[in-house]
């Protein structure tokens, strides 16, 4: 087992030769673990409606000049059909924090796709009560996707400001994701200001002891229309030395330590590499420990508006021209693109896991 100090070493790494070795073994991990395909996700941004005033995301309930919309749900079914009639096995829904969002509605429609089209739901729709995170699940979602960003809480109550009734940390919310039986998913941002060598280090630590089934990190990309993205901007961060950048190699380098820490995981390399790295994010990732990638199935008018940070990549993509770019670059890579909806092995090794020790528990 990797050693947080040892991990903490890989970060600090800066020769090209021995990365090259951790990105080799992350590749070799990922095949024998995972194996060569790679699951294609439909991600669907339903709303943009958010009551979280988070200090890096420009879809904060402070940023008053962004339009706000959230998707009917024939446009959710529309999409949902979408993925189902181009073979991905997954749609990713996610949105803001909308305070509006009945948690029946979403059911409903939860339990209507299921109904309708052979499709793995993941949800990720931030900070929600035990009780909604229930309601979806008994309704057939099948995945929750929440990253906690960073386990260092001092850096954490800095970026996020407390909601009144909320008083939760996003580590909590996770055990009760798990707890409910949700395929579950998380992350961190990497190179946010103010994050230490020691604080990144800890939170891949967390995704080993989270025995996490999916997990996202992405670099952090500055917003200028944000608190933290001004004061990037003004490089408030450059003269420590204990910061981490947020640069492309630190993410190949967290993507890479995954891997290796979370051997059966599901890890997408993300949007937010591919728009730090148009040209070559995407299949860099898949080269150093992703198993997993993005489509955006979001209706087009809605994609500017989802605007977490800018200039996303695949913004103005139609859902075939991405998909015939991820074609070309998975021929190109020699992966497939897998069929089915695609849990992760680490899912479906903790199950089994969890169903023989009750059986035991019942015949003891
Ligand atoms: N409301 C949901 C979904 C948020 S968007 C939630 O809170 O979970 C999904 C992810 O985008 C966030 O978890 C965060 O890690 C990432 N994100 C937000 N702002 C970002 C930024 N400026 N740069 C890079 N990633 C960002």
């Amino acid at each position: 087992m990797m050693k947080r100090d040892e991990i903490l070493s890989w970060l600090h790494e800066q020769d090209t030769e021995r990365l090259e070795i951790l990105f080799r073994q992350a590749d070799a991990v990922r095949r024998a673990e995972v194996g060569d395909a790679v699951h294609l996700r439909g991600l669907i941004e339903f709303s943009n409606i958010c009551r979280s005033n988070c200090h890096h995301c420009g879809m904060r309930a402070g940023r008053v000049s962004l339009a706000r919309y959230r998707m009917t749900e024939d446009e959710i079914l529309a999409s949902a059909g979408e993925a189902a009639a181009r073979g991905y096995g997954t749609i990713v829904m996610q949105s803001g924090e909308n305070p509006g969002l009945d948690d029946r509605w979403l059911a409903q429609i939860v339990s209507t796709i299921k109904r309708r089209m052979a499709l793995a739901i993941t949800l990720s729709c931030g900070e929600r009560s035990r009780h909604e995170l229930a309601r979806w699940r008994d309704a057939g979602a099948d995945r929750y996707f929440l990253r906690f960003e960073t386990s260092d809480r001092a850096l954490w109550n800095r970026i996020h400001p407390a909601r009144t009734h909320h008083p939760r940390h996003r580590l909590d919310i996770l055990h009760w994701i798990k707890d409910l039986g949700y395929e579950t998913g998380s992350g961190v941002m990497i190179g946010i200001p103010g994050q230490t060598w020691s604080a990144l280090a800890e939170d891949i630590d967390w995704f080993r002891r989270l025995e996490l089934d999916m997990i996202g990190s992405g670099p952090y990309v500055p917003h200028a229309d944000t608190p933290l993205g001004r004061a990037f901007c003004r490089g408030s961060q450059i003269e420590n030395p204990e910061q981490v950048p947020n640069t492309e190699i630190m993410t190949y380098k967290v993507m890479a330590l995954t891997r290796l820490v979370c051997p059966r995981a599901n890890i997408p390399s993300t949007t937010a590499l591919a728009t730090i790295n148009p040209a070559h994010g995407s299949e860099l990732g898949l080269q150093r420990g992703a198993n997993v990638l993005m489509v955006n199935l979001t209706p087009l008018k809605y994609r500017p508006l989802y605007e977490i940070y800018p200039a996303k990549a695949c913004v103005g993509e139609t859902p075939q021209a991405q998909k015939e770019r991820v074609a070309c670059l998975l021929a190109e890579l020699g992966r497939v693109a897998a069929v089915g909806e695609g849990a992760s092995q680490n899912y479906l090794v903790r199950s089994r896991s969890i169903t023989t020790i009750g059986a035991k528990e019942v015949s003891a």
